[in-house]
């Protein structure tokens, strides 16, 4: 679809209108997954926008163009008023999504969700066996999530799963594949772990082999040939083992509009841990100017922000510089290249992090490497890490 643009104000460059704007409900979830990329301090947000406040958000980013809505969370399905909200993005034209855990969507929800013209559910698995399912998400849910799928053909809904992938079930692709099927998706999503939030708290643990990743790429491949379209296979390699970045977000401030539970305005999922961007707040700013017109959207928009080697490299009309939380996250300056590509004088931080996986598990000849606990997604774990961080 092509998008119109808007202007700005004279001497301003021209804005896209946002795509799609990411609805963060809560940050509340019944699950504790290890790989969560909600932020580490996410128990210190309170202060949820009311159903009121955020109807307003949704007529406001559809007025600037918005098509696409997602209702994200945590577990969006603990906010009691989805379905007042789901039927507002109906009557404003929104394409909308809801992204679950599939906790708390019973046969009543469903239906009104569906009565209401929700349009597509998007249902996360943990791993392709209980045992494992439950231990990364520290609940028992595996029966449950069987059951939401069931519901969700019966109410021919398309199926998508999406199954977040690591150092534990990359060795079990094939039989997540397996499960989707049986179930009847239509799509399913293999998406390797992003180490942002607790999955960067996490990343010694989570890291796989380079052997696990092409392992498992071979075999979405040969299931690729023989299941043809019956299910839709999207795998993406962990950038971690590609030598150039992704093209974030496709651009900082280009498509992507994401309002966190307590209204904060995100041009990235993970664009509160960085440092001096003073993100603006729904409750005191209009989307529009927001969007148009703020620090924070500004900040990393086109390539007059880029440093050497993107700015004068002939690749960055491709890849934009890659992520600026990794770049922070791993070169300690937003605006730096970001260190997965292989051009970056800080490459050697990603490759230390790859050689560390390689390692594992400790056997007699790596006996250096030392082993940590996982820090499930808990509040409790999250109030810890405040007082640490502070
Ligand atoms: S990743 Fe797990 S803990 Fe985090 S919001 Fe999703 S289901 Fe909840
Ligand atoms: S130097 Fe920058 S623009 Fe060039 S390939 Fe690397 S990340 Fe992309």
């Amino acid at each position: 679809m092509m998008l119109p643009t808007v202007s700005v104000n004279s001497g301003a460059p021209a804005v896209s209108p946002p795509f799609w704007l990411l609805a963060e409900l809560t940050y509340q979830c019944p699950l504790h997954c290890a790989f969560c990329y909600n932020p580490l301090n996410y128990d210190a947000v309170r202060n949820e926008l009311t159903t009121g406040e955020w109807v307003r958000v949704m007529r406001e980013a559809r007025a600037l163009g918005a098509v696409q809505l997602g209702f994200s969370g945590g577990e969006p399905l603990m906010r009691d008023d989805l379905e007042e909200l789901v039927a507002e993005a109906r009557r404003l034209g929104f394409y909308s999504n809801l992204i679950t855990s599939g906790v708390g969507l019973n046969e009543t929800r469903i239906a009104a969700l569906k009565n209401a013209g929700l349009d597509h559910i998007q249902l996360s698995f943990q791993d392709s066996t209980r045992e494992l399912n439950d231990f990364l998400s520290s609940t028992k849910t595996f029966d449950l999530k069987l059951k939401v799928a069931k519901l969700i053909k019966q109410y021919d809904y398309p199926m998508v799963m999406n199954c977040v992938l690591h150092r534990y079930n990359l060795p079990h692709v094939g039989k997540i594949i397996e499960m989707a099927l049986a179930l009847g998706a239509e799509y399913l999503e293999l998406a390797n772990t992003q180490y942002y939030g607790w999955a960067m708290k996490n990343r010694n643990q989570l890291m796989p082999t380079l052997e696990q990743v092409r392992d498992a790429e071979r075999v979405v491949e040969e299931y690729r040939e023989r299941i043809g379209d019956a299910c839709k296979l999207l795998f993406v390699v962990p950038d971690y083992f590609e030598d150039r970045p992704k093209a974030c977000m496709n651009g900082w401030g280009a498509v992507f509009l994401g309002v966190a539970p307590d209204g904060v305005a995100l041009p990235c999922h993970n664009a509160r841990d960085l440092p001096g961007l003073n993100l603006p707040n729904v409750r005191d700013v209009g989307l529009a100017d927001i969007w148009r017109t703020s620090t924070a959207f500004n900040a990393y928009r086109g390539n007059d922000w880029m440093q050497e080697p993107c700015r004068s490299c002939d690749e960055k009309g491709r890849d934009l510089g890659g992520c600026r939380c990794q770049a922070f996250m791993l070169a300690g300056d937003a605006a730096a290249t970001d260190p997965v590509c292989s051009k970056s004088p800080k490459r050697g931080e990603v490759d230390k992090v790859i050689r560390f996986a390689s390692q594992r598990p400790t056997g007699l000849d790596n006996a250096h490497v030392i082993e940590q606990p996982i820090v499930f997604r808990t509040n409790a774990n999250s109030r810890t890490l405040l007082q640490t961080d502070t």
